[in-house]
């Protein structure tokens, strides 16, 4: 078994269970003990065809998804879904409605304009992004309305998703398995695997199938829903590897008691460190309270001297990926495999930098 060398806070590609690495280094050596690595065996073959419905069924089972819906396996990340979406949907109208939250709702929002009019119902930008636009209408002369549930950059998360007119689509790339969500809200979620599901190279897109037969006929094939739909999500070579150990990840999470038990765990890790961002004066959280993401933790230091002496200390400590990805401050990753004693060791190391600074003001 592997032992964990880094406590690691990274946004994606991010920690994975050491029983799932163990899993992939397994098969990368020999799969199914039939003298092949996983990584030369055809993905025509039967074996490979399990990993591929088992790997549905759990996610089916797991988010408990039911019928009505398909579940494909598709490449080039949750950015190719920002084009793919409207590719296929925005045609009857020639219009969408987008919420625009953070960084991955503008991209989002940017690749739609090339397909017709984005009407952008709220934004939060004015505002940084501190928060999530909750008051605004969705026009229901548009084809679809689309939100990201976590943003990933900023740090916030949607409690709740609106009733909407037309077909939600939704961009759950960070957090997907990290709590219990109605499926049945959506017509459309999407998430690159990275974050919380697996390594790169696969996207989950759960569709409702009604959605996907009123699909625009004049689409090239890999970026068809249909097309994925119809061959199985095997209609080109698949990530095989990532699909692999995406399973494995699967079979770890209902082995741990399922995605309820996740959210269980993710909120006690998340409040444990959101008390001492809220009592510890060297810190400063930067999501409004009711908006705060259990998975993405953004937090500020006023002073860059002081803010150094943090890094160090915690680099010291073994942690990686907590610098904000842009600007100044910090994120924290608290994904479904991070382990609690990760947080209490971050918790730790806050409140080592807060009394070495203290003493040494004096
Ligand atoms: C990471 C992320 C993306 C981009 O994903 P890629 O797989 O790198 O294309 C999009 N949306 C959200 C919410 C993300 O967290």
């Amino acid at each position: 078994m592997n032992t964990i060398l880094k406590h690691n806070f990274s946004a994606g590609p991010s920690i994975l269970p050491p029983e799932v690495l163990d899993g992939a280094r397994k098969a990368v050596g020999d799969w199914l003990d039939q003298g092949l690595s996983i990584l030369e065996v055809s993905h025509r073959t039967p074996e490979f065809r399990a990993v591929v419905d088992e790997a549905e069924e759990l996610i089916r089972e797991l988010m408990e998804i039911p019928s009505g819906y398909s579940i494909l396996f598709i490449q080039g990340g949750a950015s190719t879904q920002f084009s793919m979406i409207p590719f296929n949907f925005m045609g009857r109208t020639g219009k969408a409605a987008y919420l625009d939250a953070g960084f991955f709702s503008k991209r989002a929002i940017a690749e739609a304009s090339h397909f017709g009019l984005v009407d952008v119902v709220a934004s939060s930008a004015d505002s940084n992004y501190t928060s999530i636009p909750s008051d605004y209408s969705i026009d229901p002369s548009c084809s679809y309305f689309h939100c990201t549930s976590n943003n990933t950059i900023e740090g916030s998360q949607m409690k709740s998703f609106p009733s909407s007119p037309i077909p939600l689509m939704c961009d759950m790339s960070s957090d997907i398995l990290s709590r219990t969500i109605d499926v049945q809200q959506f017509d459309l979620i999407y998430a690159g695997a990275q974050k919380n599901m697996g390594p790169a190279g696969v996207t989950v897109v759960i569709a409702k199938d009604e959605l996907l037969d009123n699909c625009s006929s004049k689409v090239p094939a890999m970026w068809d829903y249909r097309v994925f739909r119809d061959f199985h999500s095997l209609y080109n070579t698949p990530p095989v590897f990532s699909l692999y150990v995406m399973l494995l990840n699967l079979r770890w999470i209902k082995q741990q008691g399922g995605v309820k038990e996740m959210e269980r765990r993710n909120n006690v890790k998340a409040e444990i460190l959101y008390r001492e961002l809220d009592s510890n004066p060297m810190f400063h959280p930067t999501i409004v309270r009711e908006h705060r993401s259990m998975m993405n933790v953004r937090f500020s230091i006023d002073d860059p001297e002081m803010a150094s002496l943090f890094y160090e200390i915690a680099t010291r400590e073994g942690m990686v990926g907590i610098k904000a990805p842009f600007g100044d401050g910090f994120r924290v990753s608290l994904y479904n495999a991070l382990p609690l004693s990760s947080v209490e060791a971050l918790v730790n190391t806050m409140r080592e930098s807060h009394d070495a600074i203290k003493c040494s003001s004096f």
